[in-house]
């Protein structure tokens, strides 16, 4: 990463209140995934003349949790402001928001996340936290700027959204995908946020080279997504400099399925949203009480339990952190030592096997079918010599991807170790006929018995038991030895 200290990114992170019953200023429901289009709207919502919103109080509550969680200083007050702009997906013309400036205060200003790179801590600052509306759904047929028309779905109309700016202090896109999975498990461990919903986190990038101008940009729908998005913008940027062209001050969307970015719009200046003082809502007073209330409420966060995991599990603080990287994860892993009390072995198999069964079906956590039983239930098996580790190896993706119990697939798929003294001793005379040469280099050389094992386990699709085969080819070698 020594080549990109030229690189300064900055994020605009939204984030929907998921654990929200209702929109921000309607009681509309928010379970909006999956439903009809246009069918959870009111008045409010739809911005019909004459209708007035009214502040969701559990939403101001999740938000100061949140500014508390991402250490932020709290405002005492809390103003709503107009941002206007003309664009179907706000059907009143202007987005109900906050505004830093001209009187306005977010919610939260001032904080940090600490983030883990490469072994190394690296702080990166927050400069405000804030809550708005979330706009309507746009759907279009195909690419964007090829869709012959925009759909509208109202259902997300309104939305509680957190706004999450930070300062320019990340230098690479990997810093940006591991700022957001930190940012998603400390508000999951809040328990004001569900991360695994589609669209729930939603980022714009800030992001400039050295000697070029800084480009926005929009439609970031995923921490996998950004550092993609922002690995492409940085090789764009690059080359028109390394051409001595300019690199123009505007806003690009970045496309997931073509992975590049183009442009949208040359940059609207701020003063373009006209903010105003929301006239239908008054100011909101955040008392010291209500803060403290909120305070006392905070759930462990990710550091913390990172910090119990060491203390309590006696785990590296490798394990701690990625195990704390997804709540889900450490969740599954504290249920998972319960039964199964070996905390190393459990982490052990969580970090490399069930994520190379993740990773190789390009899943994420919240995909996973296993549940903690499973995993404990596949470690007893194998301590109980009932099965190799090499069968569990196997049977791990069934597991994680189907969420079959591994005592049925053992059953189901006859995997138990083989430990019959006498087909063992048939398949080894068997291959000692099949690799005459092999069985002399044996008599000779130690490294050659290791071939003849391979062969059995090879016969057996690698259930026979290894130290009985080892055992069994190394007495018919002595008695060939002694018989010579
Ligand atoms: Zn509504
Ligand atoms: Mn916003």
């Amino acid at each position: 990463m020594q080549q990109q200290q030229d690189v300064v990114i900055g994020l605009e992170v939204h984030v929907q209140l998921t654990s929200l019953k209702t929109k921000l200023f309607c009681s509309c429901p928010s379970d909006y995934r999956g439903k009809p289009p246009n069918t959870h709207t009111c008045p409010v919502c739809l911005g019909l003349p004459g209708s007035l919103p009214v502040v969701n109080k559990k939403a101001i509550e999740f938000a100061v949790m949140a500014a508390l969680a991402l250490n932020c200083q709290v405002s005492e007050r809390a103003v709503f402001f107009r941002k206007n702009y003309f664009y179907v997906d706000m059907s009143k013309n202007f987005q109900i928001s906050m505004y830093d400036r001209a009187g306005g205060t977010p919610i939260g200003r001032g904080g940090y996340v600490d983030i883990d790179v490469d072994g190394t801590r690296k702080r990166v600052r927050i400069s405000r936290i804030q809550l708005e509306e979330d706009p309507a759904r746009l759907v279009h047929l195909g690419p964007i700027e090829l869709s012959p028309y925009t759909l509208v779905d109202y259902n997300r109309a309104g939305i509680a959204l957190l706004e999450i700016v930070t300062e320019p202090d990340l230098s690479s896109p990997k810093e940006a995908r591991i700022f957001l999975q930190k940012l998603r498990s400390i508000l999951e461990h809040c328990g004001i946020f569900d991360g695994s919903l589609e669209g729930s986190m939603r980022c714009d990038a800030n992001i400039s080279l050295a000697g070029g101008a800084r480009v926005e940009i929009k439609n970031i729908t995923s921490f996998k997504e950004v550092e993609r998005a922002l690995s492409f913008e940085i090789a764009r940027q690059r080359e028109l400099l390394k051409r001595g062209q300019q690199v123009r001050r505007e806003t690009r969307h970045w496309d997931e399925d073509r992975r590049m970015t183009f442009t949208l719009r040359v940059k609207e200046e701020e003063h373009d949203y006209r903010y105003f003082p929301e006239p239908d809502l008054v100011p909101i007073v955040i008392t010291e009480d209500f803060i403290e209330r909120v305070r006392s409420m905070m759930p462990e966060l990710p550091d913390h339990r990172a910090e119990r995991f060491m203390r309590e599990y006696g785990l590296p603080e490798y394990d701690a952190r990625v195990l704390t990287s997804e709540k889900a994860l450490a969740d599954f892993f504290e249920a998972c030592v319960k039964l199964y009390p070996s905390p190393k072995k459990v982490s052990n198999w969580l970090m490399t096997d069930t994520m190379r069964v993740l990773n190789e079906y390009n899943l994420d956590w919240s995909s996973i079918k296993m549940e903690p039983e499973h995993l404990a239930e596949l470690l007893k098996l194998m301590d109980d010599g009932v099965i190799s580790i090499k069968i569990a190896k196997l049977l791990i993706f069934d597991v994680v991807l189907k969420g079959i119990p591994p005592s049925k697939l053992v059953e189901e798929k006859g995997m138990k170790r083989i430990v019959d003294e006498n087909y063992l001793s048939q398949l080894i005379e068997k291959i000692f006929r099949e690799f005459p040469k092999a069985v002399q280099d044996a008599l000779k050389d130690e490294k050659a018995v290791h071939f003849l094992v391979g062969q059995v386990m090879r016969h057996t699709k690698g259930r026979a038991d290894p130290a009985l085969t080892n055992e069994l080819i190394r007495r018919k070698l002595n008695e060939l030895q002694r018989s010579s």
